[in-house]
């Protein structure tokens, strides 16, 4: 299945909540979800009604809110599960794991891009090294004790900058380190369930993709 290209806001939307895909204006009035709190379409508007969902549908909507979160295709989310499932330890929490340890989303929490389309924008272009060596590759899995950082000679190009320039910067959670000013950062250790600020039952995926 290709990947969604059409209107990103429709997604949160959908959704019911912010999946902040659109970087900086993500946290302004002009956000769709703040304007229009109710699913896009024809019947997205029941004038404040609450539909009845089923469990499945609960399942569904949690699977895909997660994998719009962090941009991923349906087979590329369902591969990723797999994966994860086979590793010991409560299969929840090692999806969101495997999903925060991709290199496209290790660029968006260290800051060095304002959402994790134009993180994967960068790394995308060539923009990322890791220990030292380009990496295009999105999925690629960081593993602990690597170094990630925005090529020195890229961080002039007027694509790159535009990005810095609009991202946060900062730590944002306590098992990366950043250096803002190198435009680098390491991964300390794999992140604890706690440890990951995103606001998902993983339980009603694992629960969904074990029918
Ligand atoms: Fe989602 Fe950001 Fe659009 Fe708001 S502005 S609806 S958070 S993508």
């Amino acid at each position: 299945m290709s990947r969604y290209s059409g209107p990103v806001c429709r997604l949160c939307r959908r959704e019911g909540t912010k999946l902040f895909l659109k970087g900086t204006r993500c946290l302004t009035e002009k956000c769709a979800v703040e304007r229009r709190a109710y699913p896009p379409g024809q019947h997205g508007n029941t004038g404040g009604r609450i539909k009845k969902m089923s469990e499945y549908a609960k399942q569904l909507r949690e699977k895909q809110k997660v994998k719009r979160i962090y941009g991923l295709t349906e087979t590329q989310f369902r591969t990723t599960y797999t994966k994860a499932s086979h590793l010991p330890g409560v299969k929840g929490t090692n999806l969101l794991v495997a999903l925060e340890t991709r290199l496209d989303n290790i660029v968006y929490r260290m800051g060095f891009a304002s959402s994790r389309p134009a993180a994967r924008q960068l790394v995308r272009h060539g923009h990322v090294e890791v220990n030292g060596n380009r990496v295009d590759i999105p999925s690629y899995k960081v593993l602990p004790g690597m170094e990630v950082r925005v090529v020195p000679a890229d961080r002039e190009m007027l694509a790159v900058k535009v990005a810095l320039d609009t991202a946060s910067r900062g730590a944002s959670v306590a098992w990366l380190s950043i250096d803002t000013e190198k435009v680098a950062g390491r991964l300390l250790e794999l992140p604890t369930r706690d440890a990951i600020p995103l606001a998902a039952q993983e339980q009603l995926i694992v629960e969904l993709y074990s029918k």
